[in-house]
């Protein structure tokens, strides 16, 4: 199906590490011009063909690309889109947009996190030459042929996180802002990977992209959910109960390796309390990298004893 005037919005599954449903890129088809919301890993790049074929079009094809941050999972491939269609502008945050052209940090810090299988996982990234990037702060529209995208600025996963807002559809394409829910479930997974999660800035996200009355969001993993208020309050309670949980393992007086080997055990048996099979628990736990948001947490939580220790 191509998407249509009524439709333009297509999800494409990436299928990634073969998982379906685990990362979505969105084609955007309006009065003849395409454009993805974040293409996803250089290792799906060709799942991500297979899919812009099915719907009709290329990569040669596409206008523009927009990212709502720089992770790899979200924009590892744009590097390799850019050098085979040389034209494509790309829309990121301004904080971002460095790291896109130069991406030998995120690299660094991806590959101590990931070692080996950092190939597996994310593939090979290019960097992006500085003349496609087009830094965005917040507060500007985008058009792609006929739709306008009011752009907002939502840091809290990511301090160069993006929003994109379409009014006509009442739909907030919030990248991982709204945590990871399969389209369909209510679990919610944070997903709070360092170095950047803060949990006021979050917070203040949400309260940005509730404001808007969104009919529907959409979560980069996976798809959409149709009750954006329910999803929200839900997802706050869950964002303050694992920084609460990370808060008081590190108050404990354990080693940070007993500190994380909890962390994970508790939220992996939540998880399997909460979802009907064990593949499903399998799968919100392999995409939830439970480990790295431990990390991202203790970075919060540690920056935030810093910071009142400092008032006091
Ligand atoms: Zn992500």
């Amino acid at each position: 199906m191509t998407p249509s005037e009524d439709s333009p919005y297509t999800t494409i599954d990436l299928n990634w590490s073969g998982r379906p449903k685990s990362i979505a890129s969105v084609l955007i088809g309006s009065g003849g011009v395409n454009a993805l919301i974040d293409p996803g890993p250089a290792s799906t790049l060709e799942t991500l063909r297979a899919g812009l074929q099915r719907h009709g079009t290329s990569v040669q094809d596409l206008d523009s690309i927009l990212l709502t941050h720089i992770h790899l999972d979200h924009a590892g491939a744009v590097g390799a889109l850019v050098k085979e269609n040389p034209k494509l502008p790309v829309f990121v945050h301004e904080f971002g947009a460095k790291h896109m052209a130069d991406p030998s940090k995120l690299l660094a810090s991806a590959g101590r996190l990931y070692g080996e299988k950092m190939d597996f996982l994310y593939g090979h990234v290019l960097p992006v030459p500085r003349e496609n990037l087009r830094p965005l702060a917040g507060g500007e529209t985008v058009c792609i042929g006929n739709r306008k995208l009011d752009i907002l600025y939502t840091p809290g996963h990511a301090s160069h996180h993006l929003a994109f807002w379409d009014a006509h559809e009442r739909t907030a394409f919030v990248g991982d802002v709204g945590g990871i829910t399969v389209e369909g479930d209510t679990f919610i997974m944070p997903a709070t990977p360092p170095p950047d999660v803060d949990l006021d800035l979050w917070n203040k996200s949400l309260d940005a992209i509730l404001a808007l009355q969104p009919a529907k969001l959409f979560l980069t993993h996976f798809g959409y959910q149709r009750d954006p208020a329910a999803h929200i309050a839900r997802y706050r309670k869950k964002l303050s109960e694992w920084t609460a949980l990370a808060k008081s393992l590190l108050e404990s007086g354990k080693t940070e390796e007993e500190a994380a080997k909890e962390f994970v055990e508790a939220v992996a048996a939540e998880t399997k309390r909460n979802v009907h099979t064990i593949s499903e628990a399998d799968h919100y736990i392999f995409n939830g990298g439970l480990y790295l948001s431990w990390l991202g947490l203790l970075r919060y939580t540690k920056k935030q004893k810093e910071k009142s220790q400092q008032t006091t």
